[in-house]
């Protein structure tokens, strides 16, 4: 893909949900990038049928019409001792449970059994240039899920991760200190390195 510039540019984020939107308009402000969601043009969710993030980062970006910048997060928490459960069903996990927090005591009691809280948080970012052509950007984050949940701050798993090297569960964490160690900020960066110019 050419090494276009987002600066000053507007993109279609692919998503629905708001702790997402809210991570991704802090990170391009900067930038000043207009950012613009799917649900503002009137676009439907779209059914998550990858088998993987790539795969359903993929499927949500393509939502994007054709001749708009778009950006799509495939993301999820993998659990070590649970086969890296709920992954790439984390929200879908949560909906069928009933909620965030149904699905954090579920998962920490199952993960409690095997005595092994190692957890990672993966996304999956995909660009879609104007010219239909997607890149991939990856980023994942390392930690361990706690009982019972601290904090107010986030969203989804936030209040059951601590991210390695911090005492804070991402819940605990100000949205502007949280955004800058996550998953999806690694994969930004790796976006940002080739499509955003620090003015
Ligand atoms: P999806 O990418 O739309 O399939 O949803 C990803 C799901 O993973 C979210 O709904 C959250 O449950 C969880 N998730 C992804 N990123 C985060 C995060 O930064 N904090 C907390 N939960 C997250």
């Amino acid at each position: 893909m050419k090494k276009f510039k987002l600066n000053n540019r507007t993109i279609i984020l692919a998503s629905h949900n708001t702790g997402k939107i809210a991570e991704f308009e802090s990170l391009f402000s900067k930038y000043n990038v207009n950012i613009k969601t799917i649900s503002m043009l009137g676009i439907e969710d779209i059914d998550e049928t990858g088998k993987t993030f790539e795969e359903n980062a993929i499927i949500k970006v393509k939502t994007v019409p054709d001749g708009s910048i778009g950006l799509s997060d495939d993301s999820g928490l993998c659990i070590k001792s649970l086969n890296h459960a709920p992954g790439i069903y984390s929200a879908r996990y949560a909906k069928k449970l009933g909620g965030w927090s149904k699905a954090m005591e579920k998962l920490y009691s199952e993960t409690k059994k095997k005595n092994n809280f190692s957890a990672t948080f993966h996304c999956v970012l995909a660009l879609k240039s104007e010219n239909s052509e997607i890149s991939i950007f990856k980023g994942e984050v390392n930690g361990k899920i706690v009982w019972p949940p601290r904090g107010e701050n986030g969203f989804g798993y936030d209040p059951f991760f601590i991210p390695r090297n911090s005492k804070k569960t991402f819940g605990e964490m100000f949205h502007k200190k949280k955004i800058l160690q996550d998953h999806r900020f690694e994969a930004f960066k790796k976006m940002a390195k080739f499509h955003l110019t620090d003015s």
